[in-house]
């Protein structure tokens, strides 16, 4: 990779007098700040003592007080080919002058052909037709929507059920949260889509604590499909759902066999098996998609995050030829998918996208992750021991540590950790008692160190 595009940029352009912003984060912060309605935030805490990044280059944020912050989670699991990347900086800033928008229904522009094709070349054989969205959570409803569609258009509208797993996280929309199995994302909003059951996860310290990579027990885990099958019969499900690593419940490796397992029972009963790879996708566990790494193809493979690296937002969805083509039977004339976003291949996205996959290639970054898994696996485990530290899951480039829970209140000492390695300049990311780590991709082995560092420290500062 380039060094030069990553140097950190003199910090005295940082600091806070400088900052354009700086009127909305000083003095009575909570005036400026109190109009917008933050995601996935406890908003009143956050906004009086907020945490803000004004500048991002490489590896590394600069708040808006001037310091400098390791990016030990890729932004939010995205930015997999580091900050303001010059390939694509430069992609967007060109497409924004030449073409803003196409419209992407009965009309078209290049780009978007040309991403599908670099994409589709890049996903595990067969999959090679790919649908453009622009997040994961569009990704996982098109999917669903697809499976459905797909077992209608071929005269088995019967297959209506969809089966998720607990423990899953699809994003948040009424698709994913049903299919998905965090409570918390569900319980506020109502009964969700009807004919949806769940597998169990496959989250099992009591056999699998410690695990490096893929535990060893578990794989007889996916038979649940067999009594969802039993339950309702085959002929009634449409798909089946899962993140090959479920990240956002806290980085839960799956057991060896266990992804095989799925498939098989999958094929047996002529259900569509769905990867949702938002996270796994684009180089995090050392090929392009987890599908690959755990050497199991799906029918369906829901990407977004990796795939313009944060850029711009962008999600896609590619399948196997049969399920395309069996739309494309009906009069040619007529639309064949009822389905579609205004900003899907938006030219903004493709070019960012294109951007992102020319430097992953440039730069070797989608096998990057399996070069450096042994570094990052032995520096991560070597918080093993540490105070309340129950549970380590790694593989690639994506870990989760697991904490013992202050008793009555969940998820806080995990969230004091993730402020107090802030205010010490690196930024993890939480999930309930676990800690996540899922850096860029061009990660340095001093970076790792200076990251298990931090976060050792941290831990011991909150040990009581
Ligand atoms: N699916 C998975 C596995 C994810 O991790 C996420 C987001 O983290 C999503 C879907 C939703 O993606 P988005 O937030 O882009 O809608």
């Amino acid at each position: 990779m380039s060094t030069t595009d990553l140097e950190a940029p003199d910090d005295t352009q940082h600091n806070a007098a400088a900052n354009p912003l700086a009127q909305f984060v000083q003095g009575p912060r909570g005036a400026a700040l109190d109009a917008y309605w933050m995601p996935f935030t406890a908003n009143r805490q956050f906004k009086k003592n907020p945490r803000l990044f004004v500048k991002a280059q490489g590896m590394h944020y600069w708040t808006d007080e001037g310091r400098q912050v390791l990016d030990a989670v890729a932004g939010l699991w995205c930015v997999n080919a580091g900050h303001n990347r010059p390939k694509i900086v430069q992609a967007i800033q060109q497409q924004a002058a030449e073409m803003d928008y196409a419209p992407p229904f009965q009309m078209a522009h290049p780009k978007a052909f040309e991403l599908a094709d670099k994409v589709a070349k890049l996903t595990p054989a067969g999959l090679n037709k790919v649908f453009f969205t622009n997040s994961g959570s569009e990704s996982v409803e098109t999917a669903l929507k697809m499976a459905l569609a797909y077992h209608k258009v071929r005269g088995e509208g019967t297959r209506t059920r969809l089966i998720g797993r607990e423990r899953g996280y699809h994003g948040v929309n009424f698709g994913g949260i049903s299919v998905g199995g965090m409570v918390a994302n569900r319980k506020q909003f109502g009964a969700m889509v009807s004919g949806v059951d769940h597998i169990v996860h496959t989250h099992d310290p009591k056999r699998n604590a410690f695990s490096m990579g893929q535990p060893e027990h578990g794989a007889e885990l996916a038979d649940d499909l067999e009594r969802l099958v039993a339950l309702h019969d085959a002929s009634t499900i449409a798909a089946v759902i899962v993140e090959p690593v479920a990240g956002s419940t806290g980085v839960l490796v799956p057991p060896k066999g266990y992804l095989n397992r799925l498939r098989e029972i999958c094929d047996k009963h002529g259900i569509l098996l769905i990867f949702d790879e938002v996270i796994t996708g684009w180089g995090r566990t050392g090929n392009p998609f987890g599908a690959q790494t755990f050497g199991v193809t799906p029918d369906i493979i829901v990407m977004a995050k990796g795939l313009s690296n944060g850029a711009v937002p962008m999600g896609g969805v590619a399948v196997k030829q049969h399920i395309h083509d069996a739309f494309m039977n009906g009069p040619e004339h007529l639309i064949e998918f009822f389905h579609g976003y205004t900003y899907s291949s938006h030219p903004l996205a493709c070019a960012a996208a294109l951007g992102t996959l020319e430097t992953y290639a440039d730069e070797g970054l989608l096998t990057r992750a399996g070069e450096l898994s042994a570094y990052f696996a032995q520096a991560v485990h070597g918080l093993r021991g540490e105070p309340n530290v129950i549970d380590i899951r790694n593989i690639g480039l994506v870990a989760g540590i697991e904490l013992s829970p202050i008793a009555g209140s969940p998820a806080k000492r995990a969230f004091d950790i993730f402020l107090d390695c802030y205010e010490k300049g690196v930024l993890i990311r939480t999930t309930g008692d676990t800690l996540a780590l899922s850096p860029p991709l061009i990660i340095e082995r001093s970076h790792i160190d200076q990251i298990i560092d931090t976060v050792r420290g941290a831990i011991r500062r909150h040990a009581a």
